[in-house]
């Protein structure tokens, strides 16, 4: 069984794909009813219910026609999927099929115009090879044959394509915070400092306590200690050290002050991390964060750059910490800023996001640009993905390309949407063409 593609099989797929690439001989057309036919326009590809292809132009003898296009493998499928009955495919100006075997009509009887394609066999055989193909993707034999200054061009679409995807969470995360630009980049810059154990509790625990309330006691470090690990749930412990104790008094206050929901202890996850990643550590630093930060978002929309962010995320949690990784039990002194791969990360993931989709509804494009240049400044992130791409000799020289690198393995190679990407296109007419590397 082979994936389907834009809802349809394996051979309607192709028939869309040549269609639109325009992969069939242009030159030299004549309808079914042996009319010369000028394809002008192949229209727009229609995802909705409805012909297949809006807005084309073609020109049937001496008449131009503007309007839809329905694709089929048979001519006879009009019938089977009862277009002859339905108005919405009366719009149809020309029905493309591989096998012309009956004539069509509109619900008033009026006859269809009708073009049988076709096209190089071997673009159907080479489809099929990368939807059979179990390798880690299904051109690993052949994007090593792909000219690198053609993946540059589209790796900057992917990304873009990336941001863009991103944008959409971003978008709902405005609205459930009022458009408030400063809470929503807070709650998503939590769940960054949880990485991907705690990311969840982290993003509860921003859920549980608004920026607001932090800001009010972001003078004071102990305060917003005590609030964060009480809500955290993690003062309930039965020890008599003096930080704890003056956390939990700290917090027992601010607790009734602004009737706060701790949430459970249980939900923090310690096991198989390494001491600095555990979530008391991630806690402390994110406190000295928000203590040595205010109008963070703002800052960062008037200061893009990689310097700038390094220092805004270089602070360092309190005294206590130097020689703790969890309350009452002391260890060897050790800094615990968080570490440059980190702030990477959470560039990366949280702070070009946020901008991109911020210049984006600003309409800024100067600010876009240097949203992507920040990108380009920043090093390679070290994943599989990446690995796997660099095993096949397309190597990412900078975060832009492993994102995009990221974006090409997840949403096209991992659903074999190779129909829709542009290393696809020059693999399936590879017969075709001599590449030039
Ligand atoms: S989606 Fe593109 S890069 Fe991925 S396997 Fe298909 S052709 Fe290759």
């Amino acid at each position: 069984m082979f994936i389907l593609f834009y809802g349809y099989d394996m051979k309607e797929s192709i028939l869309h794909y040549v269609w639109q690439q325009k992969l069939f001989n242009i030159q030299n057309l004549s309808s079914t009813e042996g009319e010369r036919l000028e394809v002008i326009d192949v229209g727009k590809f229609n995802t909705d219910a409805g012909p297949d292809f809006f807005n084309a132009k073609i020109k049937i003898g001496l008449t131009i026609w503007a309007g839809n296009i329905e694709i089929h493998q048979n001519s006879s499928d009009w019938f089977k999927h009862h277009h002859q009955a339905d108005k919405s495919y009366d719009t149809v100006i020309l029905h493309v099929v591989q096998k012309a075997d009956t004539e069509i009509f509109r619900t008033d009887g009026e006859k269809i115009p009708q073009l049988e394609l076709t096209f190089p066999q071997e673009i159907e055989l080479n489809y099929k090879q990368l939807l059979e193909e179990k390798k880690w993707i299904s051109c690993a034999d052949k994007v090593g044959d792909i000219p690198s200054i053609f993946i540059q061009s589209w790796k900057t679409f992917l990304l873009t394509e990336r941001l863009e995807h991103k944008m959409e969470s971003i978008h709902q995360l405005l609205h459930d915070n009022k458009q408030h630009w400063e809470e929503a980049f807070y709650s998503v810059l939590a769940q960054n400092f949880g990485f991907s154990t705690n990311a969840l509790p982290f993003k509860n625990l921003a859920k549980s306590i608004p920026l607001s309330v932090l800001s009010k006691h972001k003078d004071q470090l102990l305060q917003l200690e005590a609030l964060l690990f009480g809500q955290a749930g993690l003062l309930d412990e039965n020890s008599t050290d003096t930080y704890l104790l003056s956390l939990k008094k700290e917090y027992f206050f601010l607790q009734s002050k602004y009737a706060l929901q701790p949430l459970s202890k249980g939900q923090w996850k310690l096991l198989r991390l390494r001491p600095v990643n555990f979530p008391h550590i991630r806690i402390a630093q994110f406190a000295a964060f928000i203590h040595s930060s205010s109008k963070l978002f703002s800052k960062i929309i008037d200061h893009p750059d990689i310097a700038y962010l390094h220092s805004l995320f270089n602070a360092e949690p309190s005294a206590y910490w130097q020689n703790h990784y969890v309350f009452g039990v002391e260890s060897p002194a050790k800094k615990k800023k968080i570490g440059t791969q980190s702030v990477n990360g959470i560039i990366i993931n949280t702070v070009v996001p946020f901008l991109f989709c911020y210049a984006s509804q600003k309409n800024d494009q100067a600010l876009k640009d240097k949203v992507l240049q920040l990108l380009e400044t920043l090093p390679v992130e070290h994943n599989s993905i990446v690995s796997g791409w660099d095993s096949l000799g397309i190597h990412a020289r900078s975060a832009f390309d492993s994102q995009a690198l990221i974006q090409l393995k997840k949403c096209y190679c991992d659903d074999k949407k190779c129909l829709r990407c542009r290393i696809g296109h020059k693999v399936l007419t590879i017969s075709q063409e001599k590449f030039v590397k």
